[in-house]
């Protein structure tokens, strides 16, 4: 439910009992309150005039925050506290809170520099306001490596801050605004030694990245925004002539410096992209190693799309679902990113999506109907797609078999059967069948080492089965050694097998 109920509060905000609310604590994106739903941080829209329509509003109740859907309780809600190091300030008068900002619930952020080279002409990206937060007074326009240490060293101290993020407006070359970050992270590793990440543009020169590294940055965004070239050379022009080569040399090269999952990619849904280049989009960004962080377009009010509406619901749905699948092929995780967006989660319910689908286990078959999937499953693999019999695989052994299942986010996606073959404590094993689109779940590992514990447990000594050779080496990676000669079994080279069942 959780899921459903971000997505929705993302796309249509929320208000305060018919009143738009005022920003109390906590920050985010401009225009937007970040709260706290089951202890996960949220950021959404609340002060734009659509929120105004939105189903969704606060009221307090009997000493706590609730949030309604149109008179319906749908879940408690938390403010997040204002920051105690926004009450200090630094030696030349500063409040702290004009150099870095609380973002999520536990990172502290910052734009080391405040204003973009773009900003003045048509190049400027359509959604952003990085220099709107500057004329108005709530920020100073660049960061220095004292102040940021400074405040870094007093939020962590006040504030139990977990990490930081350290973002820049464009500077002449593109990706020459790294040398402004280095110094910065280097001061704040000193001074906290907390997780750093940091974001912008893909350098000509790649040293930089080396130089990032060496400061002690442990995450870097280097965002494309879309992967819809026209659309992006519509909002976001100067990213779009640096070209998708561009972004892919650098992105390999961040890969190879910081690992994968620890490199990630803003993609904007709602710019005007076509929703497939989103998935693809994705997909080309996972199969390097790089986290896609999809998130849907929050319109600043002062940019040049503060009159766009965000995307609806029913399409982020779409989007999650989809690029959760392909984090899930890919193994990537939110889970597993050191700082950053990704890591905070605040801006995206991606993050929701993965967990939801992220669930692997193995049991034996229970019910009628979870044999008949087994069987179902074994069909699919052994006579549609191996062609090894013409009709059906079942013989006479499954009267006596324990059927294993495995399930991948509640969906039986594969089977193995074990059988004895005699009271002295041999046991034989096979048909394991993991359905196409499942095999890198790692379904069919959790199957072999199941059975093997379960025929265990069953006091079987022995432990045998006939693998086609190609999975030879799948096995030996399990501890299954090779005995006697490859043989034809069902007209397909089989390798007999023997498991250790030492371990
Ligand atoms: S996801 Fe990024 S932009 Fe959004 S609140 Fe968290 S750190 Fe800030």
């Amino acid at each position: 439910m959780m899921r459903q109920v971000v997505t929705e509060l993302q796309s249509f905000g929320l208000r305060f009992e018919g009143k738009l609310l005022q920003r109390r604590g906590g920050a985010g994106p401009a225009e937007g309150g970040t709260f706290l739903i089951e202890g996960m941080p949220v950021n959404l829209p609340i002060g734009s005039e659509y929120v105004a329509r939105s189903p969704y509003f606060l009221r307090e109740e009997g000493g706590q925050f609730l949030i309604f859907k149109e008179e319906r309780v749908v879940c408690p809600v938390h403010f997040i506290d204002r920051p105690k190091f926004y009450d200090y300030t630094t030696k030349g008068r500063i409040p702290y809170h004009k150099i870095a900002l609380l973002h999520g619930k536990d990172c502290l952020a910052t734009s080391v520099i405040q204003s973009c080279a773009y900003w003045h002409s048509k190049e400027r990206c359509r959604f952003c306001g990085i220099e709107l937060s500057y004329r108005n007074g709530q920020t100073i326009k660049k960061k220095t490596p004292d102040q940021l240490s400074e405040v870094a060293r007093k939020a962590k101290e006040m504030d139990s801050i977990q990490h930081v993020v350290l973002t820049t407006g464009t500077v002449e070359p593109p990706g020459k605004e790294i040398s402004s970050l280095v110094p910065c992270a280097v001061a704040i590793k000193e001074a906290t030694d907390l997780p750093i990440h940091a974001q912008f543009c893909p350098p000509s020169n790649m040293e930089g990245l080396y130089e990032l590294k060496e400061a002690g940055v442990d995450t870097v965004g280097i965002h494309i925004e879309s992967f819809d070239f026209e659309t992006l050379s519509q909002v976001a022009p100067a990213k779009s002539a640096m070209g998708l080569g561009r972004f892919e040399k650098a992105w390999k090269m961040a890969v190879d410096i910081f690992g994968p999952n620890q490199v990630s990619s803003f993609l904007i849904v709602g710019l005007g992209e076509k929703e497939d280049s989103i998935i693809w989009g994705s997909k080309f960004l996972a199969d390097l190693g790089v986290y896609p962080f999809v998130i849907p377009l929050r319109p600043i009010p002062g940019s040049l799309m503060e009159n766009v509406l965000p995307p609806g619901p029913e399409e982020m749905k779409r989007i999650y679902e989809a690029v959760a699948c392909i984090l899930r092929e890919k193994g990537l995780s939110s889970s597993r990113s050191l700082a950053g967006c990704v890591r905070c989660g605040a801006c995206s319910a991606l993050s929701l999506f993965e967990e939801a689908t992220d669930t692997l286990n193995c049991h034996p078959v229970r019910t009628k109907a979870d044999r008949e999937r087994a069987f179902e499953i074994r069909k699919e693999v052994f006579v549609l797609e191996q062609k090894i019999f013409s009709d059906s695989d079942v013989d006479e052994n499954d009267t006596r078999s324990i059927h294993l299942l495995a399930e991948w986010n509640h969906e039986i996606v594969g089977t193995v059967r074990v059988f004895p073959v005699d009271n002295n404590g041999h046991w034989v094993g096979g048909r394991l069948a993991v359905k196409n689109g499942f095999r890198n779940t790692g379904a069919g590992e959790l199957l072999v080492r199941e059975a093997m514990i379960y025929v265990k447990s069953r006091g079987c000594t022995k432990f045998t089965a006939h693998i086609q050779v190609e999975n030879v080496s799948f096995f030996s990676r399990l501890g299954w050694k090779t005995i006697e000669p490859v043989k034809e079994y069902f007209g397909k080279p089989h390798q007999l097998m023997e498991a250790n069942l030492e371990d």
